[in-house]
């Protein structure tokens, strides 16, 4: 699949989605410095980096589940940066979090209906995921427990689809599936963009980032250090970003990038099979849950 945004910057002269300046710390750590990004309606917007860049923190603080220390969140204009992330949701704003986070004592048609609380008004409803996932309607019975990794994927994907986003904000959706699985999910954008959604999406895998995205950004401990289309970049311009290298010439021996292959480096490498993954997890120690009020299932 080739570029599934479609909406283009120039086609569109406002963001629907805009992040200005957006920094947030965990404890001590900054998870995320001074970031910023616009989403035009209609666009798939990337988000890459190694573990620990501050992705899901991103993602997450979009949603309401992390309080920002500075900058500003816009959804069309509308500044959301105080919003309770309930009321996020029901202006517009649904996530498939890292991990799914399933009911998964629940069967697949409670776990949608989970998905309804904060619904707004729109095309998306229980039997419209039931055409997009073929085999869902037949199982919807079923405890999510006993659905396989990519199956429980798709189901969490429904329960946000069913609240009937402006922004889809999608956490890792390749997580612990196999190729073929990720491919077949990802086979899905076009459909769900088709009904007027806006994709932010946060991806560890480059590759398939890079084939779904109209725009990207790659953060590498809170920082920007690529950002652009994916026309316009070079794989060596991702790698270099993605672990903060400099312009890499042939000398540098890159670590693998998920996705983009083995650098020269060869699997031995940062990051290639057998590392340790970039983490700065316990820099600043576990910070205390907020008192967020945000849906359970996003937690
Ligand atoms: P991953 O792919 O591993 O999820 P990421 O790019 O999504 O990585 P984040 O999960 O946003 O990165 O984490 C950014 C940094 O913040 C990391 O150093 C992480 O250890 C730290 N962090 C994230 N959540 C918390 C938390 N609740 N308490 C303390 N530190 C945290």
């Amino acid at each position: 699949m080739t570029s599934a945004g479609n909406g283009t910057q120039a086609g569109a002269s406002k963001p629907l989605l805009e992040v200005r300046g957006l920094t947030v710390h965990h404890g001590q750590l900054r998870a995320l410095d001074r970031v910023s990004l616009r989403v035009f309606p209609g666009e798939v917007y990337a988000i890459i980096g190694a573990n620990g860049a501050g992705k899901s923190t991103l993602l997450r603080t979009i949603a309401g589940l992390h309080k920002p220390t500075e900058g500003v969140i816009l959804l069309d204009g509308q500044d959301l940066t105080r919003v309770r992330p309930e009321r996020r949701a029901t202006r517009g704003i649904a996530m498939v979090p890292e991990g799914r986070r399933l009911f998964e004592s629940l069967t697949v048609e409670e776990n949608l209906q989970v998905g309804m609380t904060y619904a707004r008004k729109g095309p998306w409803t229980i039997e419209r995921v039931y055409e997009l996932f073929g085999w869902m309607r037949e199982r919807r019975a079923q405890r999510t427990a006993q659905l396989s990794g990519g199956e429980q994927q798709s189901v969490a994907i429904g329960r946000a689809l069913v609240a009937n986003p402006r922004v889809l904000l999608l956490d890792e959706l390749s997580l612990g599936l196999a190729p073929v699985v990720v491919r077949r999910i990802y086979g899905m954008l076009p459909q769900i963009l088709a009904t007027g959604l806006t994709v932010l999406l946060v991806e560890q895998d480059v590759s398939q980032a890079l084939r779904v995205a109209s725009h990207l950004q790659c953060l590498l401990e809170g920082h920007t250090t690529l950002e652009g289309r994916p026309t316009d970049v070079t794989a060596e311009q991702v790698e270099a970003a993605y672990f903060g290298l400099g312009a890499p010439g042939p000398e540098v021996l890159g670590p693998e990038v998920p996705g983009l292959g083995p650098g020269p480096g060869g699997p031995g490498g940062y990051g290639g099979a057998g590392s340790p993954p970039v983490s700065r997890r316990g820099l600043g120690g576990i910070a205390p849950p907020e008192e967020t009020g945000a849906p359970l299932w996003l937690g």
